[in-house]
């Protein structure tokens, strides 16, 4: 299938081929048709999957067709977002996919002076993007009308939830005609979000998009046994030695983020750290320099890295493993995007093996242990296949194993195999063995 069979409007195919897309992702594919008829939809997709086109384009679609024939100033679509970077990303890409058709949209978020955000509004636009709390700070001014809104786009519903915005999105879906499109993604389908469906979709499409781990195969993976003191040293001598010109690192906590960056800098690396406590200036200069290669790494907590979008990056380094083992899933996928391959390691210490048997149990695979580094540290190796001791029922009787890696092929290329990453042929320990 071709973006040219999806009966979109001319001015958005052009912006597409200005794009270079030619073919739609899975979700794509599946969900711009059913859109286009005007169905509510429940997505359950990650980033990297072209989610953010999915509903972009028939969003664009559905307004061109009115484009300059609208009368008042009122947005006549919203899309809400968790995060200031992923809103910001949203709005590139309606930028992009939208810049033939006439229409206008704007993006509000918190953090930042209100007053440039004011003026677009009152100037009018067709779409609006917005996080919660700026957009309700911003409707009690009298600034937003949301009383003509007709498209509604809930973009990673599940971390507006763990964020605690439920309370803002239920005041915010007040403010607006109930007879409307109403879309909802999200990267987990948990009760919650289940129950947060049920109240704002009719009838809807459900489309789930494969797990990134499928669609990742592209990412190479490997591991680093390393103590908590030595990782500085690890990531600098890897980033020396491995020729990687970016490299998006991240880590566990705001602090670790800002002694990460600085070491880095104090040897001759130039990095920048971006966290919740930088204001959105500085993270988004962080971002911008990052992007025209002027940072060549970018240290980040998770939270702060939601919605960050960056072409053409090949290295992500998990500096310290994440608390939640999807976490991870999210992590490596921001390489290895749209085709392109990438390079996925992980550092994980003493205290971390537990995070590792999780990480591990969420990609059903063992993470190929790299051992031939200046920074070794001797630790057992972590296997899928349960031991003994831990599968014993509470009765004492054993449990078979849930899982188990033996004959199964690890996703991606063969390390050092067709030479497409580039790098020394490094020794690879069988973590089974
Ligand atoms: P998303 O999941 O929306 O964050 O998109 C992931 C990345 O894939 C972004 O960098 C998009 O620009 C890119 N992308 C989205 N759709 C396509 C497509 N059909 N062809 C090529 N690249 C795409």
């Amino acid at each position: 299938m071709l973006f040219s069979d999806l009966k979109l409007a001319p001015a958005i195919l052009r912006a597409l081929e200005t794009e270079g897309y030619t073919t739609p992702t899975p979700i794509q594919g599946e969900a711009i048709p059913v859109l286009l008829e005007g169905r509510d939809l429940m997505g359950c997709a990650q980033t990297g999957t072209g989610k953010t086109a999915a509903f972009c384009l028939p969003l664009l679609h559905h307004l061109a067709a009115t484009a300059g024939k609208q009368h008042g100033k009122a947005p006549k679509a919203l899309v809400l977002a968790p995060t200031r970077e992923l809103a910001q990303q949203i709005a590139d890409s309606l930028s992009a996919y939208g810049r033939h058709t006439g229409l206008y949209h704007t993006v509000v978020y918190g953090g930042v002076n209100q007053r440039p955000q004011v003026a677009k509004l009152r100037q009018g636009v067709d779409i609006l993007v917005a996080t919660p709390g700026r957009l309700l700070d911003l409707h009690q001014q009298g600034v937003v009308n949301l009383g003509e809104v007709r498209h509604l786009v809930l973009d990673e519903a599940d971390r507006m939830l763990d964020m605690g915005f439920l309370p803002d999105i239920r005041r915010i879906l007040k403010l607006m005609p109930t007879q409307r499109q109403t879309l909802l993604f999200s990267a987990t389908i948990s009760k919650e979000i289940k129950a947060l469906a049920e109240t704002l979709l009719q009838n809807p499409v459900e489309i789930t998009v494969a797990p990134q781990v499928q669609t990742t195969k592209l990412i190479q993976q490997s591991l680093y046994f390393v103590d908590k003191e030595q990782k500085r040293d690890l990531l600098k001598h890897l980033l020396e030695t491995e020729g990687i010109a970016r490299a998006l690192v991240f880590v566990k906590t705001k602090y670790g983020a800002d002694r990460v960056a600085k070491a880095l800098t104090a040897n001759g690396v130039p990095a920048q750290a971006i966290h919740g406590d930088k204001s959105q200036g500085a993270r988004q200069q962080a971002l911008n320099q990052f992007k025209a290669h002027r940072t060549r790494v970018l240290v980040a907590t998770d939270v702060a890295a939601r919605g960050i979008d960056v072409d053409d990056l090949t290295h992500v380094f998990n500096f310290d493993l994440p608390m939640e083992p999807e976490t991870y899933v999210h992590r490596i996928g921001r390489t290895g995007r749209a085709g392109a391959s990438g390079v996925a390691i992980s550092f994980c210490d003493a205290d971390e093996r537990n995070l590792l048997r999780a990480v591990q149990k969420q990609i059903d695979q063992e993470v190929p242990l790299v051992t031939d580094h200046p920074y070794a540290l001797n630790l057992s190796p972590v296997t899928l296949v349960q031991t003994f001791e831990s599968s014993k029922g509470k009765n004492g009787f054993s449990r078979k194993p849930k899982s188990s890696s033996y004959g199964r092929k690890p996703y991606g290329p063969k390390p050092g195999g067709n030479g497409s990453y580039g790098g020394p042929r490094k020794r690879y320990a069988r973590s089974d063995a």
